[in-house]
């Protein structure tokens, strides 16, 4: 009998960025050659005594990097995550070496604005397909040139969990066609804090007004908390976006005991 060929590879941490003892920045050398689109997710796992516990992760990094990157929240008492928050540089892990995923810019419908919706890790796809068109950008080639706006809203507890925050503002400043707003949902919590406060859901109904962004013209990008998703999604339907216009990537399912919040 022959033996079906290995979907994985044997992937390596590069390093890690700490932002807190929950959240951590991974980047990873995949092990072998590995494909993907700005928006799609990875399936990262461990071995323990022969057994594979593996989970999605959306990529962070652009298809142009070399290494993946990943933004990563710890569940405690979580299948995966604890083992994945033991690692340190050299050590090992499992990639499946095809990535997945429809989370994709639209770049099919005509809709030119992209008014893109987060929690805390959910910004992770956001940051690839910046990265992506902003490096088709300055080379003048890809699906910048036909004017692609990106709108970019991110929701966390606090402050030290954006994580990506100091990158998008920088691109922001730099390319017309970005904008990023980064709320608070505790301010109370976070004295240095003086920019947008809120939870995004609650803030979509200003921002779409101030950036002038159409049910007819825009495609909407909701990721990361799924009570988020399902408030942003009302929001957005009660406006006239159609639901073919409102793309999805919920992380995990709502339990009853936590459906009260979201960043
Ligand atoms: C397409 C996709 C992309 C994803 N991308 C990312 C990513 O970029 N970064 C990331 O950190 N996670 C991401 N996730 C979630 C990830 O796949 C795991 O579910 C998560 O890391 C928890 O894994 P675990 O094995 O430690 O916990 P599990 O054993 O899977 O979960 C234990 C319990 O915790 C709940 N849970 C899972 N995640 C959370 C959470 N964040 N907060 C509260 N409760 C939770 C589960 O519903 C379950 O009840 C993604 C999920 C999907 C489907």
């Amino acid at each position: 009998m022959t033996r079906s060929p290995d979907k994985h590879y044997t992937a390596r941490i590069l390093d890690r960025r700490d932002l807190s003892q929950d959240l951590c920045v991974l980047r990873i050398d995949p092990g072998g050659p590995f494909e993907y689109r700005a928006g799609q997710y990875a399936t990262l796992g461990l071995e323990n005594n022969g057994a594979r516990t593996e989970r999605a992760y959306s990529l962070v990094s652009s298809p142009y990097e070399e290494a993946l990157e990943f933004f990563v929240e710890l569940v405690p008492h979580g299948g995966l995550t604890p083992g994945l928050f033991q690692l340190k540089p050299g050590d090992a892990l499992l990639c499946r070496k095809i990535a997945k995923g429809r989370f994709l810019l639209d770049l099919q419908t005509g809709h030119t604005n992209h008014l893109l919706i987060s929690t805390v890790t959910g910004i992770a796809p956001f940051v690839s397909y910046t990265r992506t068109l902003y490096r088709d950008w300055k080379s003048g080639s890809g699906p910048a040139r036909a004017e692609h706006r990106l709108f970019c809203l991110q929701g966390a507890s606090r402050s030290f969990e954006f994580g990506y925050r100091e990158e998008l503002d920088r691109l922001a400043s730099n390319a017309p066609w970005f904008k990023y707003v980064p709320a608070v949902s505790r301010p109370w919590e976070d004295g240095q804090w003086t920019g947008e406060t809120g939870r995004v859901d609650d803030l979509l109904r200003k921002y779409t007004e101030i950036w002038g962004l159409r049910a007819d013209n825009t495609t909407a990008y909701l990721c990361g908390h799924p009570k988020m998703i399902e408030n942003s999604r009302g929001i957005l339907q009660r406006a006239g976006w159609k639901k073919e216009s409102i793309l999805e990537e919920a992380y995990y399912q709502v339990t009853i005991k936590e459906s009260g919040g979201s960043a």
